[in-house]
């Protein structure tokens, strides 16, 4: 295989990059200097130096703290948001309405999926649901995107949370019901995200 396929192979394997977008990724690349590829190449090469999985929430962090300063510095502690990746917390964080825990999921439960448990963190989230009702937790949102893997992913977490609170005063919502169909959280505005907590149910 030639270099530019080579390369393009790579960047069509990054999410929601197609063959199109992973050819211009490296038509660019050809534009830049000896310099700007050696620079890029030592930035991915330690992308993943001093970089953890908080335990608590699940997430990548850097820092020398064993947990994460999200889970560390949470002002309200009653709740917990549940989502699907890294990038849709950070469109949380951004939209600066809601502080209190969080646990990203690790992925989507496919359709078809029938032991999400090997991909997903459902044994982790299980154990800080458990762990947080002992605390005072009051509510659990459930913030996946509006997608057909979003909602399915929705009752499967439902489902699956079920066993855990009943007989609490735990509320489960989801925030489904405040985002318009198709609605990716990741690519989400403040004020969608905003109105879309406001209306969780
Ligand atoms: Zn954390």
């Amino acid at each position: 295989m030639n270099p530019i396929d080579k390369l393009a192979e790579y960047f069509k394997q990054f999410p929601g990059i197609g063959e199109r977008q992973s050819k211009r990724f490296v038509y660019f690349l050809l534009t830049k200097d000896k310099q700007y590829l050696e620079s890029l190449s030592d930035a991915i090469m330690h992308v993943k130096d001093g970089v953890r999985i908080c335990p608590l929430c699940q997430r990548f962090f850097s820092g020398p703290q064993e947990v994460c300063l999200f889970c560390t510095t949470a002002e309200d502690t009653t709740s917990l948001l549940i989502v699907e990746k890294d990038a849709d917390l950070e469109a949380f964080r951004k939209s600066k309405t809601y502080n209190g825990f969080y646990f990203v999921l690790g992925g989507l439960v496919p359709i078809l999926e029938k032991n999400p448990s090997e991909f997903l963190r459902l044994r982790e989230m299980v154990k800080r649901v458990t762990d947080l009702k002992k605390t005072g937790l009051k509510e659990i949102v459930l913030a996946f995107s509006l997608t057909p893997s979003g909602t399915h992913t929705d009752e499967y977490i439902r489902n699956t949370l079920k066993n855990y609170i009943e007989g609490t005063d735990i509320k489960l919502v989801s925030l489904g019901r405040g985002l318009s169909t198709g609605t990716e959280l990741e690519y989400s505005d403040a004020d969608t995200i905003k109105y879309a907590l406001r209306n969780r149910q």
